[in-house]
């Protein structure tokens, strides 16, 4: 059991591992051959690659079982909805939080005033079809539940799952078999992902190195102003912003709900995909900080799609950024389109890495800002697209957090137990000498 806590160091050792080694060989041999072929292209490549497919290969089956297992634990279709409303309202509201404070801080500092255009938009950017938003409301429903699994469509496998769930309680008694057996598959699942948690420092190491060799941090130096009013705006999201609400709305220490999330924000920043990272704020969320499985199993696959705080932050950074850059000037109105454009654009975008600037394209179409102007910052938004990502991950946590809290789902003692729910070492069964209860 003493291996228990250490299992997110594990973890963070991983990282920094990757994040050092990853920036030497980027300074230091970025010319030997074999270093690039065999080590970054080949083993951190492969490594963080197998990685990644793991987590990805965990959400559908895990969002599905957890899912109908939340619906049937609801026992309640009113209720349901009432989460769903109160979900769908606080993303949207923190969504539009972050990316206010983003134009006002961009607009504060001022970044890309006096930037030299010459050269740099040599480079050029074409920007990638962006769904209409009818479109989006259309696609919610899925003409074929079996592709939607197939695809991994999480607005469509949300839907179907919730509606068979429901029709599930509806028959009753006789389908008690079936929730018997989501509960025993929804188990299953769960220690699935603690298998592969186990295999998370090599996993996150792999992921680091690979993107820290091939991405100089020399590339911000030009891009400081940008780079670092985003990043400023991001770091008072989470300790201003949420905070607030969590203390608020939430009724809860911030401090502790911080604490419990880092190894889901180290997922999430070294995988840059709030999706293949939902495995691992699931079970944040639900075993670590105390939230009902009734809730969790919607509210994070939801908030994954839907909820971007920190891409709607990039989103403010990067329009004013630009505006400036072209000398354009957007007026308020232009700014109030921005904001209302983005909290829409991340309802129909999944979190998948680089996601973010194919919303940007939306956003700067609607306000009549040149998108070859996205040429500028593509350079560093792979790193970017890291810290941005740990934001959205820790939005959907809260959110979570402050909807079970008013929907009295929320355990205070596991939420105030440090040790609840830490990333269980796991013995499989052929070495498996002692007996463990996991949970
Ligand atoms: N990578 C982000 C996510 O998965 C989306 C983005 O900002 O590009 O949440």
């Amino acid at each position: 059991m003493g291996n228990k806590t250490s299992m997110t160091k594990k973890i963070l050792r991983g990282m920094l591992l990757g994040l050092v080694l990853g920036s030497l060989m980027n300074n230091f041999a970025h010319d030997v051959s074999w270093v690039q072929d065999y080590l970054v292209m080949g083993l951190f490549h492969v490594l963080g690659s197998m990685f990644i497919s793991m987590l990805k290969m965990l959400v559908v089956p895990l969002v599905t079982f957890s899912l109908i297992c939340g619906v049937v634990g609801i026992g309640d279709i009113g209720k349901l909805g009432r989460v769903g409303g109160k979900a769908f309202a606080y993303y949207m509201l923190t969504t539009a939080l972050a990316i206010t404070l983003a134009i006002a801080l961009a607009s504060f500092f001022a970044p890309g005033a006096g930037f030299e255009l010459a050269g740099a938009a040599s480079s050029s950017f074409t920007a990638p079809e962006a769904p209409p938003f009818t479109q989006v409301l259309i696609d919610l429903i899925p003409t074929n539940p079996v592709a939607a699994y197939a695809e991994g469509n999480m607005l469509q496998i949300i839907f179907f799952t919730i509606l068979f769930a429901s029709c599930m309680l509806v028959i009753g008694k006789k389908a008690q078999p079936l929730m018997d057996l989501a509960d025993i598959m929804n188990d299953v699942m769960m220690q699935v992902v603690n298998v592969v948690m186990w295999l998370a420092p090599i996993g996150v190491f792999a992921l680091m190195a690979k993107t820290f060799a091939q991405q100089g941090i020399d590339l911000i130096i030009p891009m400081l102003g940008y780079f670092g009013t985003l990043v400023l705006a991001l770091l008072l999201h989470v300790s201003v912003t949420m905070v607030l609400l969590l203390k608020l709305f939430g009724k809860v220490n911030p401090i502790t709900f911080m604490k419990k999330m880092t190894a889901a924000q180290i997922f999430a920043f070294s995988t840059s995909s709030s999706n293949a990272t939902i495995p691992v704020t699931l079970q944040t969320v639900e075993k670590r900080l105390g939230v009902d499985e009734s809730i969790a199993s919607f509210t994070v696959p939801f908030g994954a799609t839907i909820n971007m705080d920190g891409t709607a932050i990039m989103q403010g950074v990067a329009t004013v950024f630009i505006a400036n850059v072209y000398g354009i000037d957007l007026g308020i109105m232009g700014y109030l389109t921005v904001i209302g454009m983005s909290v829409l654009a991340s309802i129909g975008t999944a979190g998948v890495p680089g996601v973010g600037l194919i919303m940007l394209a939306m956003v700067f179409n609607q306000v009549g800002l040149p998108v070859e102007g996205i040429a500028l910052i593509i350079g560093v938004d792979r790193l970017l697209d890291m810290i941005r990502t740990a934001v959205n991950v820790t939005g959907d946590a809260a959110v979570s957090t402050i909807i079970a809290r008013s929907e009295k789902g929320l355990d205070m003692y596991v939420f105030n137990n440090p040790k609840a729910g830490v990333i269980e070492e796991v013995n499989l069964p052929h070495a498996a000498t002692k007996e463990k209860e996991v949970y």
